[in-house]
């Protein structure tokens, strides 16, 4: 097996408080590491590094690891940018328009799926995200779900089964039969395709019996549920996260005290999705408000083509810090080690003994500058189980 030793790193982010400065993301001035077989063996100081088969250096350059985008819906067809203009026109947005996309997605054939999630995912990696989960819950029927989780398994091992977006025009008379649909028949195409389970629980979407019925069928499924919950208004969604275990509550934006403490005693991830308020102009969730609580945060983008058309996590991490008051390090640490934990993964979102060799190199002398530098492309390269893909 051949050994690889990177060097000439300004600054490496292992998010390991172990090492380094101390901080939570463990930063190294001047550190080296060694690569094995897709996986970190060795980090440290340039000075002590040991000897290995090839070395690398990276002139200067800051190292991240990968950013790992925990929530995004990147199976489908068509895009919105009619809806968009008419929000920014002054409309409010509602979980209505996922329907268009459904429209749209049921027409295409598993060729245009593929191809437009294989762009979409080629343009995050670019960007240095080097794990994303993605949902289906643009088919919302046996077969165009079960289609779509079969099409992102090929690219990604974190898929999620979301029969449970929005209840198709189909069913608008009896949503109780959608319902058995999704914890049934559909969640027995999908299960074989998918590691969690997720709903939309919200005003227009699904209430929270029906939500933790979609969430109790897919556990004896072998899945394990996380969820869209708080979104557009308060409501029982983060409750239900931390009532039944799920490994996050996305959104998060309405939230009561009691919810905070619900999160922070339970231990489910908060996953931010600041992008969506930007492109919604909506009011962001209150990180602070977490971050103060212990509440584990984590930032994703939410890539969908309704209410946040971004892949960019640079993106996200530039509108924490300015939008909701997370410092630079906050950000970093919930783009990486965050999305980690919502995903209960310990192999990616950091860099140490152990780890993938999962990293991006900026073009920067520190990971500040994907806050203070927000829209520049300064993802110089980005590399996978330390295999060069960008
Ligand atoms: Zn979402």
């Amino acid at each position: 097996m051949t050994s690889l030793l990177l060097t000439g790193s300004a600054e490496l982010v292992t998010n390991d408080p172990g090492v380094g400065d101390g901080s939570p993301l463990g930063v190294l001035p001047d550190g080296a590491w060694v690569v094995e077989g897709g996986n970190v063996v060795w980090v440290g100081s340039r000075t002590e590094a040991p000897a290995a088969d090839v070395a690398h250096d990276l002139a200067g350059r800051a190292v991240i690891p990968g950013f790992v985008d925990s929530h995004s819906h990147l199976v489908f067809a068509g895009d919105r940018a009619a809806e968009f203009t008419a929000r920014m026109s002054g409309q409010p947005y509602s979980a209505g328009g996922i329907r268009s996309t459904v429209e749209s997605t049921r027409a295409a054939g598993d060729e245009l799926l593929a191809a437009n999630l294989a762009r979409l995912v080629t343009e995050l990696t670019r960007q240095g995200t080097t794990t994303v989960e993605v949902k289906s819950g643009y088919g919302l029927t046996v077969i165009d779900e079960a289609r779509c989780l079969a099409l992102a398994r090929q690219l990604t091992p974190e898929t999620t089964y979301l029969g449970a977006h929005v209840v198709p025009d189909e069913y608008a008379d009896d949503p109780a039969a959608y319902i058995d649909l999704v914890t049934g028949p559909m969640l027995d195409a999908c299960a074989p395709y998918a590691r969690w389970v997720d709903v939309f629980c919200e005003h227009g979407a699904f209430d929270v019996d029906a939500a933790r019925a979609v969430l109790v069928a897919g556990r004896a499924m072998g899945l394990t549920p996380r969820i869209h919950a708080n979104q557009l208004g308060p409501g029982p969604g983060v409750q239900l996260a931390c009532e039944i275990g799920a490994a996050s509550a996305d959104h998060c934006t309405y939230l009561s005290d009691a919810d905070v403490d619900a999160l922070a005693s339970a231990d489910v991830v908060a996953t931010l999705l600041p992008g969506v308020e930007f492109s919604t102009r909506s009011p962001y969730p209150d990180a602070r408000r977490l971050l103060a609580a212990g509440v584990t945060v984590a930032l994703a983008t939410d890539c969908n083509p309704g209410s946040c058309y971004t892949t960019s996590i640079p993106l996200c991490i530039a509108l924490a810090v300015r939008e909701m008051a997370m410092t630079p390090a906050e950000a970093l640490w919930s783009a990486t080690m965050g999305g980690a934990r919502a995903l209960l993964r310990d192999d990616i979102g950091r860099l140490g003994v152990g780890s993938r060799a999962d990293f991006a190199v900026l073009d920067a002398p520190s990971y500040v500058h994907l806050a203070y530098r927000p829209g520049v492309p300064l993802v110089h390269a980005v590399w996978r189980a330390g295999h060069r893909v960008v």
